[in-house]
């Protein structure tokens, strides 16, 4: 379909990232079965949760606009994602996939950042103000999940992976509690 006004191109950003969050959806049960570290099985799970209400804010602006969202492919979130399962088909190991996986989700996030405040402004600009609101809070949960994820990325996962071995993987959950102690240089009760 051919864009030739702002209103065009709103309803192309709307499509686009309609394909994108369903995409998204799609991944993110591989992304959370990969990870080892709770902490951002708690932050993938919980962004799902949200990506599923996004996509329901979708469908209520499209039904307000009369329009169908389906029927676009979102390009630019389908190579991220085929770069994240290329990570972790072949790429990373036990100790740094999950540092892998955070840059993956990062990267999408960062995309739908781009993409929802540009939708937003244009929903703006059309004096679509409901529509702005809305897609604001989308913009709003995808900034939070993104800062989330470097939180967790240097304060847990990226110090994990410079160890040489995911402990908990090779020895079990038992050295997992003993190699923390030694980190915290506790004594080993487990001896
Ligand atoms: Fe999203
Ligand atoms: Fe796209
Ligand atoms: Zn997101």
């Amino acid at each position: 379909m051919p864009i030739q006004s702002l209103h065009d191109l709103y309803l192309d950003t709307l499509r686009d990232l309609y394909s994108a969050e369903r995409q998204i959806i799609d991944a993110f049960p591989r992304m959370i079965e990969g990870t080892s570290h709770d902490k951002l099985r708690a932050a993938f799970t919980e962004h799902l949760d949200q990506t599923r209400e996004q996509v329901r804010r979708l469908d209520a602006i499209a039904a307000d606009l009369g329009v169908q969202l389906s029927g676009k492919t979102c390009r630019g979130i389908q190579g991220i994602l085929a770069e994240g399962e290329e990570l972790m088909r072949e790429g990373a190991g036990p100790g740094v996939l999950d540092a892998a996986l955070i840059s993956a989700a990062q990267r999408v996030e960062h995309y739908e950042i781009a993409a929802y405040g540009c939708a937003r402004s244009y929903a703006t600009a059309l004096d679509r103000g409901e529509d702005a609101a809305a897609l604001q809070e989308t913009l709003d949960e995808e900034g939070d999940a993104d800062h989330k994820l470097t939180q967790i990325a240097v304060t847990i996962v990226n110090r994990d992976a410079t160890r040489p071995i995911n402990v908990e993987r090779e020895l079990g959950p038992g050295a997992r509690l003993a190699d923390e102690r030694r980190a915290r240089s506790e004594p080993d009760t487990r001896l």
